[in-house]
């Protein structure tokens, strides 16, 4: 999702469970922003976001944080099969990095969250985080009830004062298939990536050219930015058969180079950088 096709509106947020600085960006960004690469040690903070009418039940919470750790299972799985590890605390490790909200913006299909203010929430958040410890990796998991597509907003050099604060965020219920579906574990997993500069690459997509997308999915059908289903085409809330290609894991820093993409125009893009802005799906 480009940031001129966003909706924006007054969005009144109350955090619970955050201690807020409102921390401005730094002074010298890094090109990699809030959250660098999978390898290096990145907190990422969950907040559940209640509507005035209705607040996430808690045992939907904790559904929402198993599919979570599942995802991280995946992830830590996969860095292994690199020769890389995870230094990635969230929730599921520290259930102290989760926290709730009021928001009574708008929800549902044909609507949006509003980025202004999730961008200056996220930048609070984050900054909260980060004054902790300012060497680490911070970003933020928005959940929202309601149904919807989920996404992830990462900083784009084009753009040097907005959105340095990276986050995802995925609704309780997609949009598509049968009612109340949730997203999965590979939807938590593929937003996590584009957090530390993983690229989609299923058809349709505009991240990199046509050619280089067909190339790696030909190579890496399940690879994880190719597709969330299972090899059936559902959803699975129990697991997760997607595969990392090395396109992806070069991409989030688990390995050096991207070989054997490495003739791939993109192959000449830093990784952990988003090059295009903010994504959808
Ligand atoms: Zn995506």
């Amino acid at each position: 999702m480009k940031k001129g096709k966003i909706l924006w509106l007054a969005l009144p947020l109350a955090l619970a469970g955050a201690v807020l600085m409102g921390l401005l960006r730094p002074p010298t960004p890094d090109p990699m922003a809030s959250v660098g690469l999978l390898t290096q040690p990145t907190t990422l903070y969950s907040v559940y976001l209640d509507r005035p009418e209705a607040a996430w039940p808690q045992e939907d919470r904790q559904f929402q944080a198993a599919q979570l750790a599942l995802a991280l299972d995946w992830l830590e799985e996969q860095a292994e099969g690199y020769g890389g590890s995870l230094s990635l605390t969230t929730q599921v490790q520290d259930p102290a990095l989760a926290g709730t909200a009021l928001y009574e913006g708008p929800v549902g299909e044909g609507t949006g969250p509003l980025v202004s203010d999730f961008d200056a929430w996220a930048r609070e958040v984050c900054g909260s985080l980060a004054g902790d410890s300012p060497t680490e990796g911070v970003g933020v998991l928005f959940f929202l009830p309601g149904s919807g597509n989920p996404y992830t907003v990462v900083y784009d050099s084009e753009y040097p004062g907005e959105y340095y604060w990276e986050y995802s965020v995925f609704y309780q219920y997609t949009l598509d298939g049968s009612e109340n579906q949730w997203p999965g574990p590979a939807v938590l997993a593929h937003e996590i990536l584009h957090l530390f500069g993983a690229v989609d690459l299923y058809p349709g997509q505009q991240a990199v050219s046509r050619t280089t997308a067909q190339t790696i999915a030909a190579a890496y059908p399940r690879e994880i930015m190719v597709t969330v289903r299972d090899s059936s085409g559902q959803v699975d809330l129990t697991g997760m058969d997607q595969t990392l290609s090395p396109f992806t894991a070069w991409r989030v820093g688990l390995t050096g180079d991207p070989a054997p993409f490495e003739d791939c125009p993109e192959a000449a893009w830093p990784p952990g950088v988003w090059p295009g802005g903010a994504l959808e799906e």
